[in-house]
């Protein structure tokens, strides 16, 4: 099961969180992304803009960065698929037997 953080009022046009597939890799080492985080940024060209992106995590950074990632007050939402990585994990030991 996916532990989602509850929309807030700010994003109520958000689409539901997609699955992350092979083509999502980690941004601190390039491995497989298991978890999206979305985090608000301010960007600033011709205009102050808040936007929102997304950060990719493998399972290894994403247990790394969770601490802190609770704390910031920047997390808009967090799509946690590491349960998949798990399930991938289980049935592969399976197919050895
Ligand atoms: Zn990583």
């Amino acid at each position: 099961m996916n532990t989602l953080a509850t929309p807030d009022t700010e994003q109520t046009v958000e689409p539901a969180p997609r699955e992350l597939t092979a083509a999502d890799r980690c941004d601190a080492c390039g491995a497989r992304a298991y978890v999206e985080v979305a985090i608000a940024t301010d960007k600033h060209d011709d205009q102050f803009k808040r936007i929102v992106v997304p950060l990719f995590f493998c399972a290894h950074h994403y247990n790394e960065h969770e601490p802190r990632l609770a704390m910031s007050t920047a997390v808009r939402g967090i799509n946690d698929q590491r349960d998949k990585l798990y399930e991938e994990e289980a049935s592969r030991t399976k197919g050895y037997e």
